[in-house]
């Protein structure tokens, strides 16, 4: 979709969305996939930088507050000396560019030096904190007028307000930067004229989950936002709209609404499981104590592709193998052509969904998600006397499935497509937020992820805080409690899908 510029250097000043990384829109994400360097600032969401080329340049620019930090002219200079090298520059800014962001005085020293821009609108935070609260600031009952207003000019005493047009506005006033001079502007609105029972609301954090709300009259907003410790970036609502239905609140009433859930699986499988949790509202905290390493590239592995067709069945017991394997496939510029008339197993949903991916269908998925049964059940149902079987799948997995298929009279050969190895995180400030109650769950999707873990962290840490362990199935189960860990949670099914529904479970 979007193309990379053909003469001129250009500019695109992009809206990144007010906080959740999946709010940014189509254009701004596709920019970001063919930025060469990315100028942001302190808001964005930091998931948005994956999106970005893994070679491209990534530039933080947090605005001057005290001495660190940058002025807006030494962005400026940035931006344009940064472009004038020819590369695409994505310079990405919280919410809308246009909102408070200053786009202006960006686009117009882009254009003082004679290089092109476009802005990308984006989801600003008044708006979004709207949406993920239910306070329709527009809502026919209440409001035809809705203004934007910034209450830094409150905090620099500048006489730019006018507080008597703003007191007796009739509509919804959404006030940016505000948190800092709140005092000062609700004093202001009500001597000016604005009921002090007037509804008003506080959004912390807006879209994310650690997204707070306090609703109050105007009159006691201020000490009820110290109260609850309402902490900048922070949009008030001012207006009969504020007094919304609270049933229309659908965003903190998710399931797993401000959990925080630590996700212990390599970052590629964590990023998938975080997107489920963000969905019910809850926050991923990724820990990846295991890294995927490939193993597809040895010689051993490229004659084994060289003689799928020979197989019967060949065996997935994991959607990362499924994954390394067509990357092979596509770099060695084959097709799934190479597994002939070979019959294709998969050990669960999610192994066959990935499959499915790939354009093919898994001929036989068992009733339950573990290697053993995948045995059993295979033999149960077909003649394996005699039968060439492959396994690709994970260096570090275990004999049984071979086991179970050279007894059924299979002849069974394995190739590992990968193996784990651990990676070590640091494990000093996740103990003590474990420690200090701040984290709700610590799931382990497989005993790698287990052995790596308490490789890092005190299993007594874990075992004696408000911290619940929830494992992905009965194996991962067994392996936890060798460690003499605590497991509050085993999932029915053995699929993240299932290991979600497990902690959504122990939540109602
Ligand atoms: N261009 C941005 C605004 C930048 S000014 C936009 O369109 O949203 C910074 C102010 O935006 C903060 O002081 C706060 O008032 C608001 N803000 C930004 N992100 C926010 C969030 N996630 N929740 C609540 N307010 C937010």
């Amino acid at each position: 979709m979007a193309d990379k510029p053909q003469k001129k250097p250009k500019v695109y000043l992009v809206g990144a969305g007010p906080g959740r990384a999946d709010l940014i829109t189509v254009r701004g994400a596709e920019l970001l996939k063919i930025a060469d360097c990315v100028i942001y600032d302190r808001l964005i969401n930091p998931a948005l930088l994956e999106l970005a080329p893994s070679q491209a340049e990534i530039i933080a620019v947090p605005k001057r507050i005290g001495p660190a930090g940058f002025t807006q002219e030494e962005i400026n200079k940035l931006i344009v000396d940064k472009a004038r090298t020819g590369k695409t520059i994505v310079r990405l800014k919280g919410g809308d560019p246009c909102v408070f962001g200053r786009a202006g005085e960006e686009a117009a020293a882009i254009a003082e030096a004679g290089l092109d821009f476009e802005i990308v609108p984006g989801v600003t935070a008044g708006t979004a904190a709207a949406a993920y609260t239910g306070i329709i600031p527009t809502h026919r009952k209440y409001s035809s007028q809705l203004l934007f207003v910034t209450g830094r000019q409150a905090a620099d005493k500048q006489p730019d307000i006018d507080w008597h047009r703003l007191a007796t506005f009739e509509g919804t006033i959404v006030l940016y930067m505000g948190v800092g001079s709140l005092e000062l502007i609700v004093a202001e609105l009500i001597k000016n004229g604005m009921s002090p029972e007037m509804p008003a609301a506080a959004i912390a954090d807006a879209t994310l989950p650690t997204q707070k709300m306090v609703k109050s009259p105007l009159k006691a907003l201020h000490q009820e936002c110290r109260k609850q410790q309402i902490k900048p970036p922070a949009v008030i609502i001012i207006g009969p709209a504020a007094a919304a239905d609270d049933r229309l609140n659908w965003f903190m009433k998710l399931p797993l609404f401000a959990k925080n859930i630590v996700l212990t699986r390599h970052h590629g499988g964590n990023l998938r499981f975080a997107e489920k949790i963000i969905a019910c509202g809850g926050n991923a905290v990724e820990f990846p104590v295991i890294t995927v390493k490939p193993l597809t590239q040895t010689n051993a592995f490229l004659r084994i592709v060289g003689r799928l067709g020979e197989f019967d069945w060949v065996m997935f017991t994991s959607p990362t193998a499924i994954t390394l394997f067509f990357d092979l496939l596509k770099h060695l510029q084959k097709d799934a052509r190479v597994f002939g008339r070979a019959k294709i197993a998969a050990i669960g949903s999610e192994t066959a969904a990935e499959l499915s991916q790939v354009g093919l269908r898994a001929d036989f998925v068992p009733s339950v998600y573990t290697s053993r049964e995948l045995g059993r059940q295979l033999a149960d149902s077909v003649v394996l006397a005699g039968k060439k079987i492959l396994l690709l799948r994970s260096k570090l997995a275990g004999g049984e499935l071979a086991e179970i298929l050279t007894k059924a009279g299979a002849l069974v050969e394995t190739a590992a497509v990968y193996t784990v190895e651990k990676q070590t995180c640091r494990s000093k400030p996740l103990q003590e937020k474990i420690a200090a109650g701040l984290i709700h769950y610590v799931t382990f999707a497989s005993s790698s992820s287990v052995t790596a873990f308490f490789d890092q962290v005190s299993a007594d840490v874990l075992n004696s805080s408000s911290a619940k362990v929830a494992a992905i199935g009965p194996v991962t189960a067994e392996k936890l409690t060798s460690l003499a860990v605590k497991v509050d949670i085993t999932a029915k099914r053995y699929t993240i899908d299932g290991l979600l529904e497990a902690i959504i479970t122990a939540e109602q």
